[in-house]
């Protein structure tokens, strides 16, 4: 097996569950032996993340048994790199302000709901446009007031630059790049210099990521990621996704409804290794008769 560099990448937006501590699993056994697992936590959201969370990630991580490297990269750290990234686009044309709220856009798409290019994208309806035409002395009346906004990628002219694009993924092969369905996908948010796309994307370099593993409910991330390290001359790393654990409906295990944080199993007296038997990185799924058992018992 090669020997990759890898990571584990959560937001400390809440406590690790089953999920999780199997995507994490899955990225330390991917570097192979010799390789080396990263950890990165993204915590650019401000209102929604919490020291309390970083720390368990911390705990939790050391006790399923785990280690990675230091440092630990934390993005609220690298505000200014992402910034000058930004400022990068913006000289060269690619990227843009906006303005509109969510109501803004809502209303929009709704005044505009049989027009020809409205379409639905992997993070909802793709942005109907409204601030991509303001003019240089608009945009600034409007910044000049205070009005909040955030910052929008050409979307088409970035494409059009970059030309074609694909990427090696482990469990779906050779890929085209298709980052035109995102739309002008928010590369700085409103309310931090930076987007999940774009620190994501620039972190991995930054780290010397080889292969990037995450579960497939981020697969059609890798488009615009594809597309930010062509724009940024990045290397490209190979990819792959794994399936996402789900509960016995087949629905997927998620934070707020039916996970298993895995405080509550070690608080519950289960060992980290009978945590990891519930699965593992060749069987990619989780044994869920057993898992019947640890509901019944810890939830
Ligand atoms: N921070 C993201 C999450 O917790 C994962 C990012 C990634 O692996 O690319 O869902």
């Amino acid at each position: 097996m090669a020997t990759e560099t890898t990571r584990f990448a959560p937001s400390p937006t809440g406590l690790l569950h089953i999920g999780h501590a199997f995507s994490a699993r899955f990225a330390a056994d991917k570097a192979g032996a010799g390789g080396r697992f990263l950890l990165r936590i993204e915590d650019i959201d401000g209102t929604r993340c919490r020291p309390a969370f970083e720390t368990a990630i911390f705990e939790d991580l050391a006790w399923l048994g785990l280690s990675w490297e230091t440092p630990v990269r934390r993005q609220s750290e690298h505000l200014e790199t992402y910034k000058s990234a930004l400022a990068e686009l913006e000289r060269r044309g690619l990227i843009y302000p906006c303005f509109c709220t969510r109501a803004d856009i809502q209303r929009e798409i709704a005044s505009a709901a049989s027009a020809p290019h409205l379409h639905m994208g992997p993070e909802g309806p793709v942005y109907p446009g409204t601030c991509r035409h303001l003019s240089n002395a608009a945009q600034q009346r409007r910044k000049d007031e205070g009005a909040p906004y955030a910052l929008r990628l050409r979307m088409e002219e970035a494409v059009k630059g970059a030309g074609a694009l694909t990427w090696r993924d482990q469990t779906h092969g050779e890929r085209k790049a298709t980052p035109e369905i995102f739309g002008d996908v928010v590369l700085g948010r409103k309310d931090t210099p930076a987007s999940y796309h774009l620190a994501c994307t620039l972190d991995d370099a930054h780290q010397g990521i080889t292969l990037i593993t995450r579960g497939e409910d981020l697969f059609a991330a890798s488009h615009v990621h594809r597309l930010l390290q062509a724009l940024f001359a990045l290397p490209v790393p190979i990819y792959a996704h794994h399936p996402l654990l789900t509960d016995r409906e087949g629905k997927k295990l998620s934070k707020r409804e039916n996970a298993i944080s895995i405080r509550a199993l070690r608080e519950s007296g289960q060992s980290p290794a009978s945590v990891m038997a519930l699965f593992s990185a060749e069987q990619q799924h989780l044994n869920v008769s057993r898992l019947e058992l640890e509901e019944r018992s810890y939830r």
